[in-house]
């Protein structure tokens, strides 16, 4: 008979003493105590990563919610959220689609996947907008579209520079083409903002693809990103099988990017405020 079996209420320690067996438990380990690193593939205790959620061994940055985002980019308690409230009218009643809406937002605390407002960044006010790839993978749908939009009309009036940072999976596929038709609704309002000769930065992270990269992502003045983030319109396989030739494997990685020319400079997460301040401030920051 085996010493230790699991049905043993009893486990002998000492011969001359016995044991109360503490009850069988698998033992817990929650999920947020431990990522593992898509970089390097490293288990990594959830505070090593810090508040930037960069990985110690490779660098690697790791997405990061709106919340965190604002806490790390801007003055503390400078952020005036504007726009909330919009609900999607779900126009093609897609199957399950109001019940996901309704996931997303008890899930991440956000009404949609871009957060919006005011900000004071190392200084500079900044009309800011922040996508969130936890909510529906930042899919661009009307709400998003009518946040940025707003954003941008608000910017105008005000006379103030905008602030994009960009994560997004493309257009929402349960939207349809109303999703599609908001890749022109923002560009006109980002060219209107341009027009009245105010200063556009969108800074891109991981992942930014699909109608959002194809629209308002590349449009701004000056085009910053994230380190290693994925940044391109359709996914490699789908070209690859287009085009039938095999991709770098770099390919659709911001370092290629800046390399080809399409993205100004590749900054650190820990550099991006003082870095986003001096750019505001040298294209006459906001409001004059
Ligand atoms: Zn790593």
């Amino acid at each position: 008979m085996a010493l230790f079996s699991k049905k043993d209420k009893y486990i002998r320690i000492n011969p001359n003493r016995s044991v109360r067996e503490k009850p069988q438990a698998k033992p817990e380990v929650p999920d947020e105590l431990f990522s593992q690193c898509p970089g390097c593939k490293h288990t990594i205790y959830q505070k090593d990563l810090g508040s930037e959620r960069i990985c110690p061994y490779c660098s690697y940055t790791f997405r990061i919610s709106a919340q965190e985002r604002l806490a790390l980019t801007i003055d503390m308690g400078t952020f005036k959220e504007l726009f909330t409230g919009i609900e999607s009218k779900d126009p093609l009643h897609f199957p399950g689609y109001q019940k996901k809406l309704a996931t997303m937002r008890e899930k991440t605390g956000l009404d949609e996947a871009v957060v919006t407002g005011t900000a004071f960044i190392k200084g500079q006010t900044v009309a800011l907008g922040i996508m969130d790839s936890n909510f529906i993978m930042a899919s661009m749908g009307t709400v998003v579209g009518e946040k940025i939009t707003r954003l941008f009309e608000y910017a105008t009036v005000e006379k103030l520079p905008v602030v994009l940072f960009t994560a997004s999976g493309g257009a929402r596929m349960q939207e349809g083409i109303m999703s599609l038709m908001q890749m022109a609704k923002i560009s006109a309002a980002v060219k209107r903002h341009s027009n009245a000769g105010l200063f556009y930065l969108t800074i891109l992270t991981d992942p930014t693809t699909g109608g959002v990269t194809a629209s308002f992502a590349m449009e701004g003045d000056v085009i910053l990103a994230e380190p290693q983030s994925l940044v391109g319109f359709a996914g490699r396989r789908v070209i690859e099988n287009t085009v039938r030739e095999n991709l770098p494997e770099d390919f659709q990685k911001a370092e290629f990017l800046l390399e080809h020319g399409f993205v100004d400079a590749i900054v650190k997460r820990r550099d991006l405020p003082d870095t986003i301040a001096s750019l505001v401030r040298l294209h006459g920051g906001g409001p004059r």
